[in-house]
């Protein structure tokens, strides 16, 4: 029996090597269908950094004509130092020893390098201006992040990290690849020095700004991550998080922000950068609209009592006013039911409403003799409603007005036994 090799990883000496070829060392068929290579320019999800995607193929083809693309969703380290390549679709007349071509999806490498490269310089600004370590790094679809180790963070420390490292980058300084071992890296002033596993240890140096241990791919000029622009900052339990995006991300992102900016900005029809000034104005005049609606409504409630009362008869030594409304809401004759009862001391309310949704409203004066929440319960069971109360104030609401009539008609009736 073989023992199994390591993969030779080829992106180690060259992140810009976007085709390869290399034999097959073996065929796996579960849980997912997988290839393991001799060598390969795939890189494996580590460090922060999210593996690639690409295609292999037969390199010959076969008898038939030309060999079909096989699809790489997703590719991983075996803890023996292997690199396993997932494929999409189940593999056919593919065993060991056949020769394969690899195609790296280079718009996503590209993607990844930028990003990854962007956090080395990022996280070197922070320790050169503030002194704030990173502890980790995520690697997103949309955006990337940093956890910096540090009880504060300000704005002006956010931007004075982002120019340094966006200066950084126009530089175009190298950034170059060195390999060491662990007591000789003991003496070079690491930003950062991997758990000892390995007694060899690949330095990634930006020229005369940052030098740390890392497996991952990247640029070999500053000048190819193009730019950095940090967005969102906040308080994590071990520090602060920094969502940063670089490259094309940081202008596919500005162009988004642009894009929404405008198109609040034509809402006000005001100019971008007067967006929040006329949001804080049209927050304030809703502010004022809906006191002076509350307003309004406390009148209206308070009138309409007045004259709902005044033209309802005294009968059993009570007044009981039973309304549907088609315009207001629950709110609106809540505030109804609650004037009546305190302008009159022997009412009774038995209101309802259809509009938005159905809702009624039962209250009686204070110190009348019926339970308002019992009759309101008694009223929703036949209508199929849910909600209840207290003696003199109730409230539910009913799927459909249907019956809504019949049953307020006959809560009154209830009423006068
Ligand atoms: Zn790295």
């Amino acid at each position: 029996m073989l023992v199994s090799a390591m993969t030779d990883r080829l992106y180690y000496s060259d992140s810009f090597l976007y085709n390869f070829d290399a034999e097959v060392r073996d065929v796996l068929e579960s849980p997912r269908p997988a290839l393991i290579l001799d060598r390969t320019a795939f890189y494996p999800t580590s460090g922060g950094q999210i593996h690639d995607t690409g295609w292999l193929s037969l390199a010959d083809g076969d008898a038939a004509g030309a060999s079909p693309k096989l699809h790489v969703t997703e590719v991983a380290d075996t803890e023996d130092g292997r690199i396993v390549h997932y494929l999409e679709a189940p593999i056919k007349d593919i065993r060991p020893g056949a020769r394969i071509h690899g195609e790296i999806d280079a718009a996503h490498r590209r993607d990844h390098m930028q990003q990854h490269s962007a956090q080395h310089v990022l996280s070197a600004a922070f320790v050169r201006l503030f002194n704030m370590p990173t502890v980790s790094f995520h690697m997103g679809d949309d955006y990337c992040s940093i956890d910096l180790d540090t009880a504060t963070l300000t704005k002006e420390q956010v931007e004075a990290a982002e120019k340094l490292a966006n200066e950084v980058m126009i530089d175009n300084r190298p950034v170059d690849v060195h390999y060491v071992t662990r007591d000789e890296a003991a003496g070079l002033g690491l930003r950062k020095l991997p758990p000892a596993e390995r007694d060899q240890l690949r330095l990634i140096d930006v020229r005369d700004f940052d030098l740390t241990a890392c497996g991952g791919t990247h640029v070999t000029q500053t000048g190819q991550i193009g730019g950095i622009l940090l967005r969102k900052f906040e308080k994590v339990r071990q520090g602060y998080r920094v969502e940063f995006v670089a490259g094309q991300r940081a202008v596919v992102t500005a162009r988004r922000d642009y894009a929404t900016l405008t198109e609040t900005a034509s809402l006000f029809s005001a100019h971008i950068y007067d967006v929040p000034q006329q949001v804080g104005k049209a927050l304030e005049e809703i502010r004022a609209l809906r006191k002076q609606l509350e307003q309004s409504q406390e009148e209206l409630a308070d009138s309409q009592a007045s004259s709902l009362l005044a033209e309802t008869p005294e009968a059993n030594g009570r007044k009981l006013i039973t309304e549907i409304f088609a315009d207001r809401d629950l709110n609106l004759i809540k505030l109804l039911a609650q004037k009546i009862t305190r302008q009159s001391p022997n009412a009774v309310a038995l209101l309802a409403t259809t509009h938005p949704q159905v809702a009624l409203v039962f209250a009686q004066s204070a110190g009348q003799a019926h339970d308002m929440g019992a009759l309101m319960k008694e009223v929703l069971s036949k209508l199929g409603g849910r909600g209840g109360g207290s003696k003199d104030l109730a409230q539910g609401g009913a799927p459909s007005a249907q019956g809504l009539e019949a049953a307020l008609a006959g809560a009154a009736e209830t009423l006068n036994r």
